[in-house]
């Protein structure tokens, strides 16, 4: 079987992701890249029913090279993070908070500084159908200096350099977001400056490591 191991991790995130709350049913689709090959989840599949069967494996053009079940409506998506950045891991969620601000603003505003691991402010994609080719010209405009974007009256997408670093954006970012709702219910928030932002991002880079 081809990428076994990513295939068996792709379900570990999966339950991970449902687990979390950073999606409902069978909504968003996760995959990783190995050189010329991605593997990614199914569409439409329920995650608890996932076996390494199951889960597809593209090539860069999208042509399915193994897996018993059409590939994520998302391929598009997917493809074009992977031609675009040098990502080797993309999770697409529908949280709750992360939702409720693509409806609101054009980028998260800066509430908190951990969205230095997003590369900044998160910008929202202009909304086009889920699974369609412009929603990913969308993203791709959305994407350029970040590790995120949020998909406007849709979800957010992450990306990094494992299934571990994507996941830990996708927390952080929906995190971020309902920080800013909930102190939105309660007032006028104060925002970081973007020299402020700035500091941080110059120290996140050694942080954990
Ligand atoms: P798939 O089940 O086809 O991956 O679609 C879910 C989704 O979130 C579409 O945006
Ligand atoms: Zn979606």
């Amino acid at each position: 079987m081809l990428l076994e191991s990513q295939r068996r991790e792709i379900i570990d995130y999966c339950l991970k992701m449902a687990a979390e709350d950073l999606t409902v049913g069978t909504s968003g689709n996760i995959s990783v890249r190995v050189g010329d090959l991605v593997a990614i989840t199914p569409s439409g599949v329920d995650y608890d029913v996932l076996t390494p069967e199951l889960i597809s494996v593209i090539d860069l053009d999208g042509t399915v090279v193994e897996g018993e079940r059409k590939p994520s409506t998302e391929v598009p998506m997917h493809l074009l993070v992977y031609r675009e950045t040098d990502a080797t891991a993309v999770i697409h969620t529908h949280p709750v908070y992360a939702t409720v601000v693509s409806t609101l603003v054009d980028e998260t505003p800066c509430i908190h500084y951990m969205l230095a691991l997003h590369g900044g402010p998160v910008r929202v994609a202009p909304y086009a159908p889920f699974g369609s080719d412009e929603l990913a010209e969308h993203v791709r405009t959305a994407m350029v200096d970040r590790h995120a974007v949020l998909m406007q009256n849709h979800g957010a997408t992450t990306w990094g350099d494992s299934l571990h670093s994507a996941f830990s954006r996708s927390l952080y970012l929906e995190w971020v977001c309902r920080v800013w709702v909930t102190a939105r219910q309660i007032g006028d928030p104060r925002i970081l400056s973007s020299d402020e932002m700035g500091v941080v991002m110059g120290k996140l880079g050694s942080y954990g490591k």
